[in-house]
């Protein structure tokens, strides 16, 4: 009997080409090639979806039995790794090969096991199988999977906002930004409109910096309820919950619900920043002599406050006052690219420790003043056909204009003057 040997590990998407019917017809037009007796029969036994690291295989197991009855001449495989990726393990079914006078041929690779020096370039392909493996498990899905499938997190990088790893690759929570992700869910519960979430916090926490962007993206990553999704599959084992499913999914709901709830009431909601202190203003509103609401933008620590109307009144002024050069623009916007890029590309570097942290910042440092100076250029121009836009749209559609467009509008509350727009 002939045995052609076919395996398919459990990451079937690392070895293309290596199909299980794939395997089969290359095994089979091997055999044709080798001219082996025609009376004898081939059996294909095929292990789908184990790993060659062990011995813990049912079609292997079936092998060495059919072995012990002295009926098979022959196996064929597509390679040695197929058989095994431990050289340890591959020694012993060479060996039980050689004790019983079969013969092994790999589509791959000339192995003889029969001769010494067939068994010697066994070795050194195993042992360079087995290195090879260790490099997969560090670097590859399959070992990631792995990775996963035990508990730890499988992703480089920088942990999520919320989480660190620890010695042991298990994920730990990060207890103060676990307590910002608990308060940003607690507050969208009870249907605080993400803006104000969004200024509260960034006044509460002056280093943390938090955009509607990354609330929006918090709120949707489901990771924060426990369940960390893997190429493909959810993991509930890897990464401690901060809030319940149940939390997450309702959030996910009222933050599509709300986002653009109240069109017509403060407009420039959690987009406006205080030039002077850093701090967000906060919206209020009161009624006027004639019963009319008045929308007013109030600095806490500054303890000043500009109207709705007034803001609305510099857009609009601006729009009107501001030619655009097109190829001006343009330039600033491919400078400003080209830096935004560069920068970006060491940093990739040292996230990948590829250079170390000195390095690093010899790379970045020359590059920021510019960066800083492009970016500004950029605030200023690039928004003035916004800001045109918002000079001729109509008041009830401007709430969702501006929040769409703008995500930080800087003003100078003494002079009453708009220093800085960011776009979203
Ligand atoms: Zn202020």
């Amino acid at each position: 009997m002939i045995v052609g040997y076919v395996r398919v590990s459990t990451d079937k998407q690392a070895e293309l080409g290596y199909s299980i019917e794939a395997q089969k017809s290359n095994i089979l037009r091997y055999i044709k090639l080798m001219n082996v007796n025609n009376e004898n029969e081939i059996k294909y036994i095929v292990d789908d979806g184990y790993s060659g690291t062990n011995m813990n295989r049912p079609g292997l197991q079936q092998l060495f039995t059919l072995i012990e009855t002295h009926c098979v001449k022959l196996i064929v495989s597509m390679d040695m790794s197929r058989l095994s990726r431990n050289i340890v393990d591959i020694n012993k079914i060479i060996k039980l090969l050689n004790d019983r006078k079969i013969k092994l041929e790999c589509v791959n690779d000339d192995v003889d096991t029969l001769s010494p020096t067939g068994m010697l370039v066994t070795n050194v392909r195993t042992a360079s199988y087995t290195f090879e493996t260790e490099k997969i498990r560090e670097r590859t899905n399959y070992g990631l999977i792995q990775k996963a499938d035990q508990g730890e997190y499988p992703c480089g990088g920088k942990m999520p906002f919320g989480y660190i790893k620890n010695n042991e690759h298990k994920v730990e929570l990060n207890p103060l930004q676990a307590e910002i992700i608990e308060k940003i869910f607690n507050q969208v519960i009870k249907r605080i409109p993400i803006k104000e979430i969004c200024v509260t916090l960034n006044n509460e926490y002056s280093d943390l910096k938090m955009t509607l962007t990354k609330l929006r993206v918090i709120i949707h990553h489901d990771i924060y309820s426990g369940r960390f999704e893997f190429k493909g599959k959810t993991y509930d084992d890897i990464v401690p919950a901060i809030v319940s499913i149940k939390t997450q999914e309702d959030a996910k709901l009222l933050v599509r619900k709300h986002i653009y709830k109240k069109d017509n009431e403060y407009i420039f909601e959690g987009i406006l920043q205080c030039e002077k202190c850093g701090s967000f203003l906060t919206s209020v509103s009161a009624y006027g002599r004639n019963k009319n609401k008045y929308y007013y933008y109030s600095c806490g620590k500054c303890k000043r406050q500009i109207g709705e109307k007034a803001i609305d009144k510099i857009l609009n002024s601006i729009g009107m006052e501001i030619a655009v050069d097109d190829r001006r623009i343009k330039n600033i916007e491919n400078r400003y690219h080209l830096l935004r890029s560069k920068v970006g590309n060491i940093k990739d570097m040292y996230e990948a420790g590829a250079i170390d942290v000195d390095e690093y910042l010899n790379a970045i440092r020359p590059l920021m003043p510019d960066l800083n100076k492009y970016e500004a250029l950029r605030g200023l121009i690039v928004y003035d056909e916004l800001i045109e836009q918002y000079s001729l749209i109509e008041h009830i559609q401007k709430k969702t204009f501006v929040q769409e467009n703008f995500s930080i509008i800087k003003i100078n509350l003494a002079q009453k003057i708009i220093t800085k727009i960011i776009q979203s």
